[in-house]
């Protein structure tokens, strides 16, 4: 089979299950076996493909039109330039949590201590200990499979990171200049209704944020308070629709300087906040 007709045959296994981008994702799948790039495939289009390309490729055609995510079947996502592995127990890093990592590091000041809240694979944390190299980094997650995960990130990507298994502040005994979170914030009901990719395989304790959504914002407006230095600054990913309760839920507990601000798309996407000198 040459590779023309491997990537119409990995096409047409797509979309046939109604996967969206199935060109985009097809070259994706042959890319991460065959090592291709985008011109290599163009100019090899014509030459034959071993067996075991063909097999390994089609293999991952047909666990993606169960509309497995393809960052779980390959084991990686890419998120501030770096490569991260990703497992099940984990939320795929996304895009959008990039511009919460790009704020933080205009924020951060040499020496300071940092504080990943719900770290899931490490993403933020890393991120912000490769990019910050004088900043301490700790990170917490209730799920010691995620930590396993996050640790294996830290180490690849050649960073220090504090890990620490905790729910929520529950094991947290220091106080930190920042803390960063991306928290469960999805309400339980929409839950099920959200695209199987997400739905089936990523981790329910990393999407669900309870009945209104908000219980982890709650929890970190309440408690972050004692575990920020004095000008200490709360650092929040939040859904489209969560801007103005999260920042008047930040106000209640008497953070100053409350922002609402948006992503690329100009939907509301971060809150942040500052705790009084
Ligand atoms: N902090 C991780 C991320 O941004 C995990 C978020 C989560 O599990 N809710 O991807």
């Amino acid at each position: 089979m040459n590779l023309n007709d491997l990537n119409e045959k990995i096409i047409s296994i797509l979309k046939e299950e109604e996967i969206k981008e199935a060109e985009l994702e097809a070259f994706y799948i042959i890319e991460a076996v065959m090592k291709l790039s985008r011109p290599m495939f163009f100019i090899k289009k014509r030459d034959e493909v071993s067996e075991q390309d063909v097999s390994s490729c089609l293999a991952i055609a047909q666990k993606r039109s169960e509309h497995m995510p393809l960052q779980y079947i390959l084991g990686t996502q890419e998120f501030m330039g770096l490569s991260f592995k990703v497992t099940p127990d984990v939320l795929i890093p996304r895009q959008d949590t990039e511009g919460l990592v790009e704020e933080v590091l205009k924020q951060v000041k040499p020496g300071i201590k940092v504080l990943d809240m719900c770290t899931g694979s490490g993403c933020i944390a890393v991120s912000v200990a490769k990019f910050a190299p004088n900043v301490q980094v700790s990170a917490a997650d209730i799920s010691p499979k995620a930590l396993e995960v996050a640790k294996e990130n830290a180490a690849t990507n050649q960073v220090q990171i504090n890990f620490i298994e905790s729910d929520m502040f529950t094991e947290i005994r220091e106080k930190y200049d920042m803390i960063i979170s991306n928290p469960p914030y999805i309400k339980s009901q929409v839950v099920t209704t959200l695209m199987p990719e997400v739905r089936d395989y990523e981790p329910h304790l990393a999407l669900d944020g309870k009945e209104d959504g908000l219980f982890f914002y709650r929890k970190l407006a309440k408690e972050s308070g004692n575990f920020l230095t004095p000008g200490g600054m709360l650092c929040l990913e939040i859904g489209y629709d969560q801007g103005a309760e999260v920042a008047q839920l930040l106000k209640q507990q008497g953070f100053i300087q409350v922002r609402v601000e948006q992503d690329l798309c100009g939907l509301d996407r971060n809150v942040y906040g500052k705790l009084p000198e």
